[in-house]
């Protein structure tokens, strides 16, 4: 009887530390939560841009850009647009790049190819962005066209055709958002990654982290019978936009400069 006093009290004791004990304990369901760093803010208002983008055209001026070409001519705004001004053969065209260099991109662009149709296959609309001015996501009038799948509208030109045609037709307005990886180079110049190129047009997808062989023959290396390998460049390089002889028309230009976590060299 006794004996059985003295237990009574323990067995409370050990009945609440095992309480306090499981009270302390977090519950499971919190081990799979994080909750830093926290993500930095990005203010997306209705009918603007985000607040970490940099616009490059807002259809009031140019002043983000510049001729390629030493002795070149600014395209000309019309309508709150940026329109290509045609370079007439033979001489060389006037692409247009950022007087800015960047790498790693989201990018996102509007454009139009001309309503009055032109030409045929790679003369109708043709114009391109280039990321880092040597890698283009082609701009082409891709409507009744024919022409090599791999430089249609949509294309990362002469490298991977489009998974789906989602071209509008001549005069309407278009929207390309990408993501382009910039390559990443070794201090001796060897390829560590290439570039790749993540696109949507007018909101669908048409490329998916696609690797590139190197820059999309343009000018000088236009005319080789194999795409032309890469060259070590610059970690950050102009966008440009190109004149390939068509009034193709540009709004609402602006970038985001991303960081990704596996993608730091
Ligand atoms: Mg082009």
């Amino acid at each position: 009887m006794r004996f059985g006093l003295l237990a009574f009290p323990l067995a409370l004791f050990v009945v609440n530390a095992a309480g306090a004990a499981a009270e302390k304990a977090p519950p499971p369901y919190t081990l799979t939560e994080v909750w830093t760093p926290i993500p930095p803010v990005v203010a997306t208002p209705v009918g603007s841009v985000p607040s970490d983008a940099i616009v490059l055209f807002d259809g009031t001026d140019l002043d983000a850009w510049e001729p390629v070409q030493p002795n070149g001519h600014p395209w000309r705004i019309e309508d709150g647009a940026m329109v290509v001004i045609p370079t007439p053969a033979p001489a060389r065209p006037c692409d247009q790049q950022t007087k800015r260099a960047f790498g790693d991109i989201q990018l996102h662009a509007e454009f139009r190819t001309p309503a009055v149709v032109k030409g045929n296959g790679q003369d109708r609309g043709n114009s391109g962005v280039f990321f880092m001015g040597l890698y283009e996501l082609q701009i082409l009038d891709s409507t009744n066209n024919p022409t090599y799948v791999n430089g249609q509208s949509g294309s990362v030109y002469k490298e991977h055709a489009p998974l789906v045609d989602a071209s509008r037709g001549p005069g309407e307005w278009q929207v390309y958002d990408a993501i382009f990886i910039a390559p990443r180079f070794s201090a001796d110049g060897k390829l560590l990654s290439p570039a790749r190129i993540t696109a949507f047009q007018n909101g669908v997808l048409v490329q998916f982290n696609v690797a590139l062989t190197g820059p999309t023959p343009n000018g000088p290396t236009y005319n080789l019978p194999k795409l032309p390998p890469y060259e070590a460049h610059a970690a950050k390089l102009p966008l440009l936009l190109q004149d390939h002889r068509t009034p193709v028309s540009f709004r609402n230009i602006w970038v985001r400069e991303l960081n990704l976590p596996d993608t730091k060299s």
